[in-house]
């Protein structure tokens, strides 16, 4: 059952309503399919509402943790591997800044939360660091171990790490889908070392494309519980141990494809049309750089215990 939920970060209960719930009586609301990583649930969203008094942006009323948990433990999704090289491509830029913040630490140790398939790990790995994963999926979870990956199936509250072990902890697109993003700040600050950098890339409400595109906003949906801004999202950070270093939009590398099979929201026939076009003409596979300038990347690092 949906249940109004308080701000998780300031713990106020009084919000004010900024986005109608869209889901409606669908019943397929809260299937496995919505939470696929490939899933184009554009559109369809709970009722979304920003805090009075800190401005946090969030999903409430919505269902049980518990329920939201298990419908990522279930997920599988092969197109996810199909669509790989854009992924890596993306990750290979977003490694770099990362790279320049741990300074000469010779095989510096990365834990990247919510892995998925592991794709970001198997870039790291290739540059020299000591690449640890964890993710709730079984299916991709299974997936990262047959290709060789140190990934733990689960979640960082369950997955027993070691306290003070990492030089770097990741998240990419993972913190507006959990359900308690101030206690996982709790538990990457114990998992780092003094000193060490957390990386937090999440759709940035605060942007402009957000304010233009309104209820349009296609990162408007169901399985996005949380949509920070630079500013609600430094203060996560501040209150729990870290030093914001630098906040930067980025965008990601896309394939023509996949691009031109998002338009099928729009047109399902022009969607056809010029995929059959690209294809003939060879450049279905070729990577085109995406930034809408509404993707955030945060660089902290740890000053405090939380
Ligand atoms: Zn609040």
């Amino acid at each position: 059952m949906a249940v109004p939920v308080a701000c998780n970060l300031c713990g106020a209960n009084e919000a004010q309503l900024l986005f109608p719930n869209t889901l409606g009586t669908d019943r397929r609301s809260g299937s496995i399919e919505r939470y696929r990583c490939t899933s184009s649930g554009y559109g369809k969203h709970l009722a979304i509402v920003r805090c009075t008094q800190c401005g946090l942006v969030y999903a409430s009323p919505r269902n049980g943790d518990e329920a939201i948990l298990e419908s990522y433990e279930d997920v599988v999704d092969e197109l996810y591997v199909e669509e790989q090289l854009g992924r890596v491509l993306t990750f290979e830029r977003n490694l770099r800044p990362l790279l320049a913040l741990v300074g000469d630490v010779e095989h510096p140790r990365l834990l990247d939360v919510g892995c998925y398939a592991g794709v970001f790990l198997e870039v790291a790995t290739r540059h020299g660091w000591e690449a640890w994963g964890v993710e709730p999926s079984a299916w991709a979870a299974e997936e990262a171990v047959r290709r060789g990956l140190h990934v733990i199936r689960g979640t960082l509250a369950t997955a027993g790490l070691a306290p003070a072990w990492f030089d770097v902890v990741t998240l990419w697109d993972v913190i507006e889908h959990l359900t308690d993003p101030k206690g996982e700040m709790q538990r990457v600050n114990r998992l780092l070392k003094p000193g060490g950098i957390i990386c937090i890339h999440t759709i940035d409400i605060g942007s402009l494309m957000p304010r233009i595109l309104g209820p349009h906003w296609p990162w408007l949906m169901e399985m996005h519980l949380y949509y920070f801004s630079r500013r609600t999202l430094a203060q996560l950070l501040e209150e729990n141990g870290f030093q914001v270093i630098r906040q930067f939009s980025q965008g990601r590398y896309l394939l023509l494809d996949y691009l031109l099979a998002q338009l099928q929201a729009v047109s399902p026939q022009l969607s056809r049309l010029l995929r059959g076009s690209a294809r003939r003409l060879g450049l279905s596979r070729r990577p085109i750089s995406i930034n809408l300038g509404d993707l955030c990347t945060t660089l902290a690092r740890k000053t405090a215990e939380a």
